[in-house]
């Protein structure tokens, strides 16, 4: 059987771990620079706040609700994401991390598993205070199916459910609306609706050639999977193929030096994830556009590619190949919007062939980057920089309603007075 386990309005549940007032309330989680709704509790979802409302429409609730409205704070989240992953290793050896709030775990060779999850969801809850909702199944689609009834229906299943009988599994699919399955994307949707299918248990009915014949191996395997048969197994994270680093301004920037730090910051961040998995890269790409809402501004956007002689995963490096790409492309005039790094063609950080008449900078580097690395871990991020990056962090993202790193940062941490 497999679990998953899936944490309950994830980045609202966090929020309100360290602020217990903010239990019974709405509370709304901002994506970056304070823009749309990106995590809701059942109080916000309640009053009818969508997914991705932008603030300004939901910013009246404030008010007339008691609405808290809470800044993206991804390391605080991240954080407590370990932490739920840790305590979830206590009860599974085998377990796949799929997002910042899921994890699967494989139980075969577990006995009493209904009890096992029960515990680890109470583990989790008192421990760190974190409501998770947990599905069991024979497979990875199931469980999914699985931990969305636990979620819709706490009171019924203590928001643990195992489908453990064809019986149940059948009352399931045939409850299961077909736009929920993992999987199925808004165009199947579309099309398995107008051919008069609705739920997972239609889209069983569906013969083999027909669903290779519309979503290809995909279709069959989704078929077997809600009949119970597992096709996916525990996957392991394959090294990403290409990195980037991209962001839109708080607004047009026309100035060289702006762009250039910022280009330099997204470098910068390209290598220290090319070093998180020690890989580095033979090309760095730059790109630069306005804000093509702005018609009556000028409009530009171009993008350029550097191969670096030596591949390369060094911050300073790769900052210095980002600023010949920018300098290539950067253009006085236009107000930029928009800015993007993007490093491919990885070697593994131990496989790398240099050139033969080229400095090779890596090795000289390497030491200066471990240090970096381990002392933003530490202190923070970005907390050491490069020159060429804004040393004043006149630069910051528009979170005015940020949360403290309570579990990560000694000086926010949470004074108890006795
Ligand atoms: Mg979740």
């Amino acid at each position: 059987m497999i679990a998953l386990i899936d944490g309950n309005n994830f980045y609202a549940s966090c929020e309100r771990i360290f602020n217990y007032e903010w239990r019974g309330r709405p509370v709304v989680v901002l994506s970056n620079n304070d823009g749309c709704a990106i995590a809701r509790s059942n109080e916000a979802k309640a009053l009818g706040i969508p997914m991705g409302e932008p603030y300004f429409k939901l910013k009246h609730f404030e008010k007339t609700h008691g609405l808290v409205v809470c800044s993206a704070n991804f390391v605080l989240y991240g954080d407590i994401s370990n932490r739920v992953v840790q305590i979830t290793r206590r009860y599974c050896n085998d377990i796949e991390v799929y997002s910042i709030d899921e994890s699967f775990l494989f139980l075969d060779g577990y006995s009493n598993q209904l009890q096992r999850m029960v515990d680890l969801r109470r583990d989790v809850l008192q421990g760190l205070d974190l409501p998770t909702s947990i599905g069991i199944a024979p497979s990875k689609t199931l469980a999914k199916v699985a931990n969305k009834i636990a979620k819709k229906f706490p009171d019924r299943t203590g928001s643990v459910y195992m489908l453990d009988s064809w019986k149940k599994i059948e009352a399931a699919l045939k409850w299961f609306p077909i736009d929920d399955l993992w999987g199925i994307g808004r165009r199947y949707n579309d099309k398995f609706r107008s051919y008069g299918a609705h739920t997972a248990w239609d889209f069983t009915q569906f013969p083999d050639g027909f669903l290779k014949q519309e979503m290809g191996i995909l279709g069959l395997r989704m078929k077997k999977e809600l009949l119970g048969e597992a096709q996916y197994s525990m996957s392991v994270p394959e090294p990403k193929k290409m990195i980037s680093t991209t962001r839109t301004f708080d607004t047009g920037h026309a100035e060289y030096d702006y762009v250039h730090e910022r280009v330099s910051t997204f470098a910068s961040e390209c290598a220290r994830k090319l070093r998180e998995q020690k890989s580095c890269c033979r090309h760095v790409t730059v790109f630069i556009m306005t804000d093509r809402f702005k018609q009556n501004q000028v409009q530009y956007s171009d993008s350029f590619t550097v191969t670096l002689p030596n591949p390369s995963n060094s911050s300073i490096d790769i900052s210095k190949y980002a600023k010949k790409a920018l300098d290539h492309i950067f253009i006085q005039g236009p107000k930029y919007r928009k800015a993007g790094v993007i490093t491919g063609t990885f070697v593994p950080e131990n496989e790398r062939m240099t050139s033969l008449f080229d400095i090779d900078n890596q090795e000289r580097h390497a030491p200066i980057m471990k240090a970096m690395d381990s002392m933003n871990s530490r202190l923070g991020k970005q907390k050491v920089k490069l020159a060429s990056m804004d040393v004043q962090t006149t630069w910051k993202m528009d979170q005015k309603h940020l949360s403290p790193k309570y579990s990560t940062s000694f000086y926010d941490s949470i004074i108890l007075k006795a």
